[in-house]
């Protein structure tokens, strides 16, 4: 656990050291790497941060984010039961969406986060985070529904790391329209049962 912390440590000062998108980073208050328990069965990934996440430094602490925290309730965990990061490490100015040329030079630094903490799954929040990994899928189609993908490892391209995605609705998206949101507490009340079954 204390090596996992130190080695996430590593990743965030290795974002700054190599100034990844030295544009979002000027105008952002500070880098927001990730949150929870590194040793988590469990990673959540969202877009970017937003304002709150970024003048408090933690990722999901605004509305998003307190209405994630009470779906884990709904299946008995808390945040310190997962590990929550973003693909983008720097809020965008105005909350818009992530830059493509964004997403790639962060996803390095993604993929040596989960190379660190090794989740069994990973729960993609949206379409941006689901499309880093199921590049062609729409979002409408695939929530909950669990895929079983090999990773690719940021060290080493010649190695993988089998593990399962599970693409959900943003958070966001859903929080202010009806039908989404019971979509996604439907999707999200399965994945006790995806966990057990891909234990
Ligand atoms: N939305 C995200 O995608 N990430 C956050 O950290 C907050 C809101």
């Amino acid at each position: 656990m204390l090596d996992k912390k130190i080695a996430l440590e590593q990743i965030a000062a290795d974002i700054i050291t190599n100034n990844v998108c030295p544009d979002l980073a000027k105008q952002a208050t500070q880098l927001v790497l990730g949150d929870g328990n590194p040793d988590a069965d469990i990673v959540f990934i969202g877009e970017a941060p937003g304002k709150k996440e970024d003048e408090q430094g933690i990722p999901f602490v605004g509305a998003a984010g307190k209405f994630l925290n009470e779906m884990l309730a709904t299946i008995g965990l808390e945040r310190q039961d997962i590990y929550i990061t973003n693909i983008v490490k720097y809020r965008p100015p105005d909350n818009r969406d992530p830059l493509p040329e964004e997403k790639h030079a962060f996803l390095p630094y993604l993929q040596a986060q989960l190379e660190v903490i090794r989740p069994k799954i990973l729960v993609t929040l949206g379409r941006h985070s689901t499309n880093c990994f199921l590049p062609d899928v729409q979002i409408s189609t695939v929530h909950g529904h669990p895929k079983r993908i090999k990773l690719a490892l940021h060290d080493d391209k010649s190695k993988s790391l089998p593990i399962v995605i599970l693409p959900l609705y943003h958070p966001a998206a859903a929080l202010y329209n009806g039908g989404m949101r019971q979509t996604l507490l439907n999707d999200f009340a399965n994945i006790p049962l995806i966990l057990k079954k891909f234990n």
